[in-house]
């Protein structure tokens, strides 16, 4: 349940106080590397942990990881971060305990005369942390040991006695009595040190081992071997051997868990360099092909750009081709097709007409006294009077019908497959359709246009555009001299009077 509350609560609280437990479960299952696992996530969350006491019991936890495995070093470092930032007693007095301690198994830079010891031993009882005092007041007393200062490490323990025994706490029971018998045997005392060697193992559960049994062993062993009990000595030997196994075993299980978690912390952050470096390549694979998407897009861009500027020169081009062409070949005014296109055109049908053995007649029209209308009239109306008897001939014509201005108010049309009767037919529609279409002169004046016409046909004047011009004009000039709104026919032949006077 732990395990699943660690691994998916969102509260940071809960979180560390599910690691914490699960570390203190998986230490005294020996579950080292899942142990040191946990404290290593838990050390880097440990920002997030918002309660100060909790946050305090986790550096607590990790300061006592880390001298198990003799980190000394970061386990100060800890210790100093919680001697200073503790707003408890409880807590200062447990931040003291392991500067004082850490400072005590690492540098052995503490002497028993360091005042250093009783000031954190005073601040723990002042806080009413027995444990922690009387913990270091066993350490003390060990260093006084080791310093030589037996009896004075002897009666210290002798006062301190009581305190110990009071918290019940077996451990440091044990530990008193063991380092007693340590003391003993320094001074040679070989019965109360086999007695309180004793004493130690009776304080200790029958299979419990820890430093206490291993220590109270080599007393006894030791005392045993000096009095001449070999085969006892030997036995209490071979346990105190079994006990160093043990816990060396179990020191070295606890190492190499801690090396495993460290080596798999450096795994993991090594990969995660990598990681970030593949990611980084990828980033800048994409923008580079973002810029390279963008690149490619401005050309489409200046591409279409330029197809459409020169689409668009193409048809202005082609526009003012077209312009030009029809301003060639057409007469500004009326918009029939000016005298040499009408030409080229009539020439070019007739020559067809004549391969093909078709026939075709040309015509040429001539309004009557026109320059009478621009005299009284004036140009500009003469100009409208033009447009006007345009249209109304236009209108009378086939598609296939070539109609040109030939100079003045003169028009010429070439009307291709048409016999002369039929030409004649026509004539006579765009004659009869003026007279009916007069036009508005002033404001309440109209004027009726007639015009005269001359006819050709290739049946009497052969294919030649300029002989049957000359006979439709011969025609034109019988039909003024006839009286005018009229057409003519020519004979095909030469007159010799009007040959001389083509329009
Ligand atoms: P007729 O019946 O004998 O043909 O008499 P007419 O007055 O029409 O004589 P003609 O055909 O010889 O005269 C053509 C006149 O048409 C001469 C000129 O004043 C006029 N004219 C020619 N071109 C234009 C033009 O573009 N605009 C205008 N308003 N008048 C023109
Ligand atoms: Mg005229
Ligand atoms: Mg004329």
């Amino acid at each position: 349940m732990l395990e699943q509350i660690a691994d998916h609560t969102d509260d940071p609280s809960l979180d560390a106080r599910a690691k914490l437990l699960l570390i203190h479960k998986y230490m005294a299952s020996q579950k080292y590397v899942q142990a040191f696992t946990l404290a290593n996530t838990l050390t880097k969350s440990l920002n997030t942990v918002a309660d100060p006491d909790l946050h305090d019991r986790v550096l607590v936890q990790m300061i006592q990881m880390l001298v198990s495995q003799k980190q000394y070093d970061q386990a100060l470092s800890y210790a100093k971060q919680l001697k200073s930032t503790a707003t408890t007693d409880t807590r200062k007095c447990q931040g003291s305990y392991f500067v004082t301690n850490t400072q005590l198994q690492r540098l052995n830079v503490l002497t028993s005369s360091s005042p250093q010891f009783h000031e954190t031993i005073d601040q723990c009882l002042a806080a009413d942390m027995l444990s922690y005092a009387n913990a270091l007041r066993l350490n003390w007393a060990s260093l006084m040991d080791d310093e030589g200062h037996t009896e004075q490490a002897l009666a210290y323990l002798n006062r301190i006695a009581p305190d110990i025994i009071k918290t019940g706490y077996q451990a440091q029971i044990a530990s008193l009595y063991v380092t007693r018998a340590q003391a003993y045997l320094i001074q040679r005392n070989y019965a109360l040190a086999s007695q309180w060697a004793n004493k130690t193992l009776a304080a200790n559960a029958p299979n419990n081992f820890n430093w206490t049994v291993q220590a109270a062993y080599e007393v006894l062993y030791k005392v045993q071997e000096h009095e001449g009990q070999y085969f006892a000595a030997l036995s209490s030997y071979k346990k105190y051997i079994d006990q160093y196994k043990k816990s060396t075993s179990d020191a070295k299980a606890q190492a190499l868990a801690y090396q495993i978690v460290q080596q798999e912390v450096l795994t993991k952050r090594l990969k995660l360099q990598e990681l970030s470096k593949q990611n980084r390549i990828l980033q800048l694979r994409q923008s580079l092909d973002r810029k390279s998407a963008e690149t490619s897009r401005l050309y489409i861009l200046l591409l279409l750009f330029v197809l459409a500027s020169i689409g668009f020169w193409a048809y202005r081009t082609k526009h003012s081709q077209l312009r030009f062409r029809r301003m060639a070949r057409e007469d500004d005014l009326t918009g029939t097709f000016n005298r040499q296109h009408f030409l080229d055109c009539a020439s070019r049908l007739l020559q067809r007409m004549q391969k093909t053995d078709n026939e075709a007649c040309l015509m040429i029209l001539d309004m009557d006294h026109f320059k009478r209308v621009n005299d009284m009239y004036g140009h500009i109306t003469g100009d409208v009077v033009l447009k006007h008897v345009t249209n109304i001939c236009r209108h009378e014509l086939r598609t296939s019908d070539v109609f040109g201005r030939l100079g003045g108010e003169e028009f010429g049309i070439l009307m291709p497959g048409c016999t002369p009767q039929q030409g004649k037919e026509i004539g006579d529609r765009m004659r009869r359709a003026l007279v009916n279409a007069p036009i508005q002169v002033l404001e309440n004046e109209s004027l009726t246009i007639t015009a005269s016409i001359g006819l050709a046909s290739t049946r009497t004047s052969g294919y030649q555009l300029k002989r049957l011009l000359v006979h439709a004009d011969e025609a034109l000039y019988e039909a003024k001299r006839n009286g005018r709104n009229q057409l003519m026919i020519s004979s095909g032949a030469a007159n010799p009077e009007t040959a001389a006077q083509p329009g």
